[in-house]
């Protein structure tokens, strides 16, 4: 770690000139509010020194500006609904929320894209896109809270990524203040681009530790107005993985593949109160399809159902609202058994998650703990909710870090890696220090210490700058 230095009065007052005596919070309430994100787990709460909301860019290039002068570290925040601690504050300092700069800025319909800036609501800027007629394909599960900065910072995947691709399939082009305090735009609104290094794509899933992201243009797509839900259930659960090759196989370009186990199926019913068939036995396959017309809806809708009866589907329905509402509230659910857990978030190739999802089952089964499984089945993502329930302090750390260690060397044999959309955050650095290859390491290393040499920007993020 850096050798960072204590926010003194003269910092504030610098703060205060840049964005504004209003918008420079150090009382205990706010201070207290960002100690963490959505980390429920008091281990890694950090308090920050001073919260900041600039306005505009220039105002987030200012506060960079006067953390290098005086070399203390900043925490670009959006909506905090970081799973992995990538928005606490772990060194201190200055925690720069990006709710002010909230606007929508521009929609083109020729260009078909949208310039929006970095604390713009995602759900807002869907239905944005929606009412004009477009699709914006970025969808985490949280789109009604995260910010598009936060989703582009940590390249945000969720329920239609299987057919359009990750948060970073979606942007043309970035607004970036850099680590140092500079302004600059990376990417352009082309269709394709071999003019140099691609500093967009290393910015996007950065996760905050390369630049803040200020602004962005994003690529809109033609609005499928045909669309079907299925819900397909299954009581084995390699049946219910194994329908997933052969729907891709089948070229049906499914929007959404989304697998819970029963676990997950009971806890999100209750929490929702409402009672699906199998609720008992259950593991239920979302799956969406989306057509131009509606011949094309009909035809998958029969195909739909074939695959899933041929895979070994009991019942095979189509899905309302009541299905994606228990799938949207599956990790609320969990806060009602446990106040404590943990998500895991790892990826595997999509030919290797049923064996991943049985075996760590079985591994788990040594542990006191309690362990749900749900999965972006199609892009071979799973997330694994572990809830400490009674376990003691002490053993609950123990039998997470021997089930982790475990876990990860497993997924690593099978080709996979530590994060598929949540990121590595602070919780996952001493994960990646492990497991990354040590040129790889150097690589990313290099790149920090080019961009950030005094390690302001997010530090104890992703690995350590040394
Ligand atoms: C109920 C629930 C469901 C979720 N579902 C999904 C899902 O389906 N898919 C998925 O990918 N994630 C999901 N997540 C995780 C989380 O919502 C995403 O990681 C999201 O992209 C974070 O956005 P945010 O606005 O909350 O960012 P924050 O949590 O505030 O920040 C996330 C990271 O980005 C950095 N950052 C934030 N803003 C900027 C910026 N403007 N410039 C540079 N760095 C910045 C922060 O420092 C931090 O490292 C879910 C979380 C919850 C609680």
């Amino acid at each position: 770690m850096m050798n960072y230095k204590p926010v003194t009065e003269e910092v504030l007052e610098a703060l205060r000139k840049a964005v504004g005596a209003e918008y420079v919070m150090t009382d205990p309430e706010t201070l207290d509010k960002y100690k963490t994100d959505e980390e429920t787990d008091p281990h890694y709460h950090h308090l920050p020194e001073v919260v900041v909301m600039p306005a505009n860019t220039e105002e987030v290039a200012a506060v960079m500006k006067i953390a290098n002068e005086f070399d203390v570290p900043v925490t670009p925040r959006s909506a905090g609904t970081s799973v992995s601690c990538g928005a606490v504050p772990v060194c201190g300092g200055i925690v720069l929320l990006m709710e002010r700069m909230d606007k929508i800025l521009e929609l083109n319909k020729e260009g078909m894209y949208m310039v929006v800036e970095a604390g713009a609501r995602t759900l807002e800027i869907q239905e944005y896109a929606n009412k004009e007629g477009f699709l914006y394909a970025g969808d985490p599960c949280s789109a009604d809270s995260c910010l598009i900065g936060g989703n582009i910072a940590t390249n945000a995947g969720g329920n239609k990524a299987v057919r359009y691709g990750t948060t970073r399939n979606q942007v043309y082009s970035v607004e970036v203040v850099t680590p140092t305090g500079d302004i600059v735009t990376l990417g352009s609104t082309l269709k394709k681009n071999s003019t140099g290094y691609c500093l967009e794509q290393l910015v996007m899933g950065s996760e905050g530790t390369l630049g803040i992201i200020t602004k962005a243009t994003l690529k809109l797509l033609p609005l499928c107005p045909y669309k079907l839900d299925i819900l397909a259930i299954f009581t084995e659960l390699d049946k219910a993985i194994g329908v997933v090759p052969n729907l891709i196989k089948a070229g049906l370009n499914p929007t959404s593949v989304e697998f819970m186990d029963n676990g997950f199926v009971r806890s999100a019913s209750d929490y929702c109160e409402l009672k699906l068939p199998h609720y008992e036995d259950g593991y239920y396959v979302i799956i969406t399809v989306e057509t131009f017309n509606e011949e094309e809806l009909e035809s998958k809708m029969e195909q739909l159902d074939e695959i899933c009866t041929e895979s070994g589907a009991t019942d095979v329905l189509e899905a309302d609202e009541r299905v994606w509402k228990i799938r949207r509230n599956c990790l609320e659910s969990t806060r009602v058994l446990s106040l404590i857990s943990t998500s895991d978030d790892l990826v595997v190739p999509v030919d290797k998650i049923a064996e991943c999802i049985e075996h760590l089952n079985e591994v788990s089964k040594k542990y006191s703990f309690k362990l749900l499984c749900l999965a972006h089945a199609g892009d071979g993502n799973l997330h694994f909710q572990i809830l400490k329930c009674d376990l003691s302090e002490e053993e609950w750390e123990k039998q997470l870090s021997e089930f982790h260690a475990e876990a990860y060397a497993y997924v690593y044999s099978l080709g996979g890696r530590l994060s598929g959309e949540h990121g590595i955050g602070a919780k996952k650095l001493p994960a990646m220090e492990k497991y990354t290859d040590p040129v790889e390491m150097k690589m990313m290393r290099a790149i920090k210490a080019a961009l950030d040499p005094k390690g302001i920007l997010n530090p104890g993020k992703v690995f350590n700058v040394r």
